[in-house]
């Protein structure tokens, strides 16, 4: 009798299993070759080319024309519409037929009028199921339309996925035919596939994996590929294997469909209104045929799109979310920035995400969702408390280019104090496929063994969409409990939270901030899509405001509350993570400026309509401080015969008053000296500017103290060579601070514009290179604390980094920057990795550099970059990537930065309060005569902000207020009001009244406590 040898030759095996599933080697004879039987031409194939994305009723209508398999159309951004007509064969009876849909753009497939399934070859999906087992009774002529927009997954990089969309590119469809599926040969590959992957990955140490290559031979040595009736005996003997159970102590990943969708990135807002509709069709598509597969879901603007272009999927998105399926997560209106929106913004996001999902879905979503944004707020977790959220999961600081992050899962605690539970999924990837690797890689990265046994796999195709596919779900349903892989349930954010919350003692807590060791160009590419978002921001707190104060006084007044919604919306869109951080294509760039000038024109109009409210109308003219504290500022007003004119102004806190002239103290002089310079002085400060606009001299006179360095200019603008490694609008590297250039070619010395009085002021325009000029206004003003730099800059380089430089006489090693609602330190020093990592980070209107009882802060206007070593202030103002938008941050670009010294605190030097009012100038409006100043809110206390006024979501006639600790102090205080409030109460970020903490009210006003950074809101009802 013959014996079959026993081989022991882990390599002849496992290549051997391999080449039997191979899609290269042997298909005429190994089992991948038998996936497929037979074929049959489509009937007929037409088509119509668009422009535009048009619906599918207007699509329909239109002249088809024949199409030939290979013909190219096109150009990118265009969609090509396919008429398909189908008979299937009668023959085919029982087997399950597909149409095989292979083009390189992304396909939807459109059946009867409804979108039923997303066809994107690089996507894995290139099979549309006409019938799982064809029946005698099915239709077997069909009419099938496909729209295939003429962009991929990744837009239309041209050369490499970042670089600019190449415009003329053209696509065509390469296959397009009817054929058998055999699915019980899909079933085995997969077997095979998952053997493989096992004794790859488990590699020769352990027992396991040779348990597999035996078993895996053992299958080749069974199946004969041409003969059907010897699959059972195959798959069983997998099935042995793969049932072969883990111990109970094994690690559980908790395996979720997810698709990262990217609001917007290398194509428009608008093809991401199709992705989501590919995408998530097939999701329900999947749902269909398994009730155990869990889809996630991010981004409330995404379910918004689908509800009104795709309102049938909408209505099946809504059936799988009562069933618990389809999961939205993460409660924001978009994936935001996690660095540069405001904290009002960052409320925002969530107050739009929430009531959506609630209205929509009736749900709250209990955890925030942030995969893939570019570091995050260490304010981040109070307000995510304040929104219902005590969980988050995000992955992305895998990405550190220097330090690894010691935990996977921890508690995050903010600014306040306040703690939520976090999860980085250990595979580090947002867009797994179910392969062992990944599944491995879970456990093996965990870097919180024995302390948290339940971890995250998202799988799914991402950033571009695409989704899940049924062979991501099969591989997951087999090894589900297979000995030597983790234990694997579909499940959803909500368990997996709650197993790790339950077993939470062991964790670690990180304080602070979430810093991304990468991507820190971002705070400063795309200047003006971060002016727009900083105006905006300003833009939005004045209406709201101003429509606030309007009601009070006149109850017959409407407050705009569709339109501030529709402008918010836009603002928070906008806010995407790669929009407002610049990584985007120059059409998103576009599409978002357009946002930007939506929001101010429509917004101006509003606040132009409560001014007159608040002005009593009339012919003079008045200010209105949207800021709560007083303010005496010089502004310029129009004069009778239009022409501008200064005039000092004191205006109530959150108050109007009219313009009278009143004389300063001290009026601003204005000096050119013999040596070229030119000495200005306003009896706070004293500076000298040299010929080139560098200030040889800052002096604080008060405190007789100089604050420029030894031998050293401040206001020196700076160019650094900036050429990443990979990722151009995102990355700047450490390596660019060795090629610091200073721009020293003077065009126009500094001379005098402005001689004084109100304000001073002199001009110098500076050469940068052959193509790029600064022009520069340095300016002062009477009774400000503060040297300000209007600054134009005409800006043509390449791979450039434009910086301003302010070299201080402060030694600290610690410098303080502004964050949402508050402000952390951060280290001026290189001592450890994690400190030079951080050599260029964010900040929003403000950083300071201190020492006891005197500091310098550097204000600005729309800027997100800085750095601060030793004792040198950089405000990064200009970068000049080439990817993914050629052209971006060419061109005229505007902004101000100030610089201020101080004696005291930052804090008790007003450094906050300044640098809010650079950022809120005070608005002109109309006003009578003989009114009178008024204020409709103070603060006793210097240290709490009095952030929004606005008009609660659901109640008419009710207000919001929202105020924060701002200095990190606990402090008690009054918020007074001459406003007409019957009774008031505190309430969440989410404008949910809490019941049991009625506001005492007294004639004095409303007492508040605060601790450190704490944010308060209350509910005012008038
Ligand atoms: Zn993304």
């Amino acid at each position: 009798m013959y014996h079959l040898p026993v081989l022991k030759n882990r390599r002849t095996l496992l290549e051997r299993a391999e080449k039997f599933i191979s899609e290269i080697y042997f298909t005429d004879c190994n089992l991948r070759g038998r996936l497929y039987g037979d074929s049959c031409p489509l009937e007929s194939i037409a088509s119509f080319l668009s422009p535009a994305r048009i619906p599918f009723t207007e699509a329909s209508k239109q002249n088809f024309a024949p199409y030939k398999v290979g013909e190219t159309f096109g150009p990118t951004w265009w969609t090509s519409w396919f008429k398909v007509t189908l008979e299937i064969p009668a023959a085919w009876r029982g087997k399950e037929v597909h149409l095989l849909w292979e083009s390189d753009g992304e396909g939807m497939v459109w059946r009867d009028g409804q979108p039923v399934q997303g066809l994107t070859k690089d996507g894995e999906k290139t099979s549309y199921i006409l019938s799982e087992c064809l029946k005698d009774e099915e239709p077997h002529s069909l009419t099938l339309y496909v729209e295939v927009a003429c962009n991929g997954l990744f837009g239309a990089g041209q050369g490499s996925m970042i670089a600019a969309p190449d415009p003329k590119r053209k696509f065509s469809v390469q296959r397009a035919e009817l054929v058998i599926f055999n699915r019980d040969v899909r079933r085995l590959l997969t077997d095979f596939e998952m053997l493989v992957d096992i004794v790859k990955e488990l590699g020769e140490g352990e027992q396991r994996g040779y348990q597999a290559l035996f078993t895996v031979n053992e299958m080749v040595n069974l199946c004969d590929p041409s003969d059907p009736s010897s699959f059972p005996r195959v798959h069983s003997l997998a099935h042995k294997f793969f049932s072969q159970r883990n111990g109970e102590s094994q690690h559980t990943v908790h395996a979720m469909g997810h698709c990262h969708i990217d609001s917007a990135w290398l194509w428009p807002y608008e093809e991401t209104i199709r992705k989501c509709g590919r995408s998530w069709v097939t999701a329900i598509g999947l749902m269909e045929k398994d009730p155990e597969f869990v889809f996630t879901c991010s981004q409330a603007q995404q379910f918004q799109w689908v509800k009104s272009w795709y309102p049938g999927l909408f209505s099946k998105i809504q059936h799988y979310v009562k069933k618990g399926q389809f999961i939205p997560v993460g409660g924001a209106w978009v994936e935001m920035d996690g660095n540069l929106p405001s904290g009002e913004s960052m409320v925002r996001q969530f107050l739009e995400g929430q009531r959506f999902f609630d209205r929509e879905f009736g749900m709250f979503c209990k955890e925030f969702w942030l995969p893939d944004t570019f570091g995050y707020s260490a304010q981040l977790p109070q307000i995510m408390q304040g929104c219902g959220i005590a969980n988050f999961l995000t992955q992305k600081l895998s990405w550190n280019l220097v330090n690894t992050f010691p935990h996977n899962t921890f508690f995050w605690e903010g600014l306040d104090g306040s703690k939520v539970l976090t999860h980085f999924p250990p595979g580090n990837s947002y867009e797994m496929k179910g392969r062992v690797e990944e599944l491995l890689k879970t456990v093996n990265n965990n870097k919180d063994k024995g302390r948290a046994n339940h971890s995250a796999a998202l799988f799914g195709f991402g950033d571009g969409g695409g989704g899940p596919t049924q062979l991501m779900l099969d591989r997951l349903h087999l090894v589900q409990d297979t000995d030597g892989i983790p234990r694997i349930r579909m499940s959803s954010p909500d368990k997996l939270f709650s197993q790790l919350q339950a077993d939470s003692a062991l964790l670690c807590t990180w304080t602070g901030e979430l810093f991304l060791e990468l991507h820190n160009g971002t705070y400063t590419t795309q200047a003006e899509i971060k002016r727009g978002n900083r105006q905006c921001e300003a833009l939005l707190h004045d209406i709201e405001i101003a429509s606030s104060l309007a009601l009070c006084r006149d109850r017959t007044f409407l407050y705009p509350v569709e339109k501030l919604q529709e402008l918010w919306r836009l603002l928070l869109l906008n806010q995407f993570h790669d929009v407002i951080p610049g990584s985007c294509i120059e059409m998103v760039v576009k599409d978002a400026l357009k946002y930007y000038e939506d929001i101010r024109c429509d917004g101006a109009a509003l606040l132009r309509k409560a001014c007159e409210v608040l002005g009593s109308r009339g012919s003079s003219t008045g200010a209105f401080n949207t800021l709560p504290w007083e303010r005496q500022e010089v502004v310029q007003i129009q004069d009778g015969d239009d022409k501008p004119r200064l005039a000092l102004v004191r205006v109530p806190s959150i108050g109007v008053s009219p313009i009278n002239d009143a004389q300063p103290v001290t009026p601003v002089s204005v000096t050119a000296q013999a040596d070229g310079t030119v000495l200005m002085e306003n009896g706070i400060l004293q500076t000298v500017i040299n010929k080139d606009g560098t200030l040889a001299s800052l002096h604080l006179l008060s405190a007789n103290r100089e604050s420029i360095s030894d031998g050293c200019c401040g206001n020196q603008f700076v160019m650094f060579d900036d050429v990443p490694l990979y990722w151009d609008a995102w990355d700047v590297m450490d390596y660019h601070l060795q090629t610091r250039k200073p721009v020293v070619e003077v065009l126009q010395p500094a001379h005098v514009v402005s001689t004084g009085g109100l304000r001073g002021s002199v001009s110098v325009t500076l050469r940068v290179s052959d193509k790029s000029v600064i022009t520069q206004e340095i300016v002062m003003d009477a009774m400000c604390p503060y040297v300000k730099f209007n600054t134009e800059v005409q800006w043509e380089e390449s791979h450039k980094f434009l910086k301003v430089e302010f070299p201080v006489r402060v030694r600290s090693p610690n410098a303080t920057y502004e964050i949402q609602f508050g402000h952390l330190q951060r280290p001026t020093h290189m001592n450890t990795s994690w400190d030079w990592a951080r050599f260029e980070v964010w900040g929003h209107k403000w950083a300071d550099l201190s020492e006891h009882n005197f500091g310098v802060a550097l204000l600005n206007d729309c800027k997100y970059g800085y750095s601060i070593h030793k004792n040198t202030m950089t405000l990064s103002l200009l970068r000049a990537p080439k990817a993914p938008d050629a052209t971006a941050d060419m061109g005229t670009h505007r902004f101000a930065y100030a610089v201020m010294p101080h004696t005291g605190s930052f804090q008790d030097a007003s450094v906050i309060r300044c640098a809010y009012n650079l950022n809120f100038p005070l608005r002109l409006i109309q006003c009578s005569p003989d009114l009178e100043p008024w204020s409709a809110f103070s603060v006793g206390a210097q240290s709490v902000v009095l952030e929004t006024v606005k008009q609660a979501e659901d109640v008419k006639g009710t207000l919001v207020v929202r105020l924060y600790e701002s200095h990190g102090s606990s402090v008690t205080t009054t918020l007074s009001t001459f406003l007409p409030i019957r009774e008031a109460w505190h309430c969440d970020l989410l404008e949910r009244r809490d019941a049991g903490r009625p506001v005492h009210l007294t004639a004095g006003g409303i007492t508040l406590t605060f601790s450190p950074f704490q944010i308060v809101s209350l509910l005012l009802i008038l």
